[in-house]
């Protein structure tokens, strides 16, 4: 319809300006001169649009007429619709940056190529930046090899390391740092004052390396008291002999547990094992085949080591030995006689060792086997009538593993037995085959 009042406009000014140009004589003049003024017009007209189209406001519509006119009703629409988006998602903006504001932890929002996109005011605190870092590259800044290791390899898992503002704030000494993936290659860094815990924590793990230090001497003296008690004491005094092998077995117990408390406290203060000497798993298994063969022997059990490819791997020859001992000892201890023990070494897809100890023994309920590598943590139901271990046991695994870069993972149900296996990285396969 706009089209046919731009067709008679043009038209009717076309023919009134011929008829004045016939009256004078000058018709064909009329009709273009008529034609170039409305030509610069509709030119007029058009740059008028485009002004309008390029202002962030909304308001006066050039016009309202014609073909330009209802084109500029149609962009005043398009505009209006943008308009109302974007208020929409600065709202929305401002909602978010005042949630994580109040928020009490540090949050951060870095691109794909980790550059500063936004950052609240207790991250800048905990990570030592100012507010004119925002659009910079944090790894450049914060100049923290552990920490820019997390940012590298995103890891998701909390990671607990130095303050990197520590000079400027001694009272925050340890942050956690966790980097989450966010929208679409954005990752969000969300940091955490830990320093109070870690305090706690270390004060805890001096706490015990100090008394099991404390504790060895004696015990030892108490160990050497009693045996030689225990070797003047005639066998015919049953009563006194069967208390001192009872005291006897209660100090040896002790002792196991100090050293395994010692051994804790040493793996705590240690870090990542960088012994690069190569170790053949053919030669762990042998050595673990001659150590436990007569105690699965005497338990009637199958102890088997399966090696179809001949691996080796780098780290230490002790610490992986001492994995081995106590995953095979307990696969020993809680299986049944005439069971299974399959101790094996495989490759994955994704190229990592795979340590596993496998039993056809009694199993450990599921919500047990999240606390299993906890100090002290024993399952209850599997320990009535074995009041041995010391359940230091498999923390001591999952520390050795850690050192290793390495983690323990449990798979058990009860009544079918349990796979513990130790998956190293593809870092620490040095040759295969
Ligand atoms: P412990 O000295 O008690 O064996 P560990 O730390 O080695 O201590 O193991 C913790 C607990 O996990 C054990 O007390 C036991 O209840 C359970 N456990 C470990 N290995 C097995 C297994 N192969 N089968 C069943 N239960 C197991």
């Amino acid at each position: 319809m706009d089209w046919k009042y731009e067709r008679n406009v043009l038209l009717a000014g076309l023919f009134g300006a011929c008829l004045l140009g016939f009256l004078l004589g000058y018709t064909a003049w009329f009709g273009l001169v008529f034609m170039l003024l409305y030509t610069l017009f509709q030119f007029h007209r058009l740059q008028q649009l485009y002004d309008w189209a390029q202002k962030a406001d909304i308001d006066n519509v050039p016009f309202e007429l014609g073909l330009f006119g209802q084109l500029a009703q149609h962009l005043f629409r398009i505009k209006k619709q943008r308009l109302t988006r974007r208020d929409g998602a600065k709202a929305q903006r401002e909602r978010f940056k005042k949630l994580v504001g109040v928020y009490p932890d540090g949050v951060v929002i870095l691109s794909a190529n980790n550059e500063i996109q936004w950052v609240n005011e207790r991250a800048l605190g905990l990570l030592g930046l100012q507010k004119t870092d925002r659009g910079k590259i944090i790894d450049q800044l914060l100049r923290h090899p552990r920490l820019n290791k997390v940012l590298q390899l995103g890891a998701e898992t909390a990671v607990v390391v130095e303050s990197p503002a520590l000079e400027a704030n001694w009272a925050i000494e340890k942050i956690e740092v966790r980097a989450l993936p966010y929208g679409d290659d954005a990752r969000l860094l969300l940091v955490r004052d830990v320093t109070r815990l870690e305090r706690a924590s270390q004060v805890r793990k001096d706490f015990i390396s100090n008394a099991s230090h404390e504790l060895r001497t004696p015990l030892t003296v108490m160990k050497g008291y009693v045996e030689m008690l225990l070797a003047s004491t005639s066998l015919a005094d049953k009563p006194v002999s069967h208390s001192l092998q009872k005291v006897d077995q209660q100090v040896l117990k002790m002792q196991t547990m100090i050293d395994e408390l010692l051994q804790l406290s040493k793996l705590d203060e240690g870090g990542v094992e960088n012994s690069k000497a190569v170790i053949k798993v053919h030669d762990l298994f042998e050595q673990l085949e001659d150590e436990f063969q007569a105690l699965a022997k005497a338990k009637s059990l199958v102890l088997a080591f399966d090696l179809s490819e001949k691996l080796e791997l780098t780290g230490n020859k002790n610490s992986l030995l001492t994995v081995l001992r106590n995953l095979i000892a307990n696969a020993l201890h809680y299986t049944e006689t005439n069971g299974e023990v399959r101790v094996s070494c495989t490759l994955n897809d994704r190229a990592e060792a795979v340590l596993a100890v496998k039993d056809t023994g009694r199993g450990i309920s599921a919500r047990h086997l999240a606390r299993l590598t906890e100090r002290f943590y024993r399952v209850p139901e599997n320990n009535v009538m074995n009041k041995a271990g010391t359940g230091l046991g498999l923390a001591i695994v999952k520390h050795e593993l850690e050192r290793h870069e390495g983690e323990l993972q449990i798979k058990s149900s009860v009544g079918e037995g349990s796979r513990f296996q130790c998956v190293l990285p593809a870092s620490r396969v040095a040759r295969k085959n």
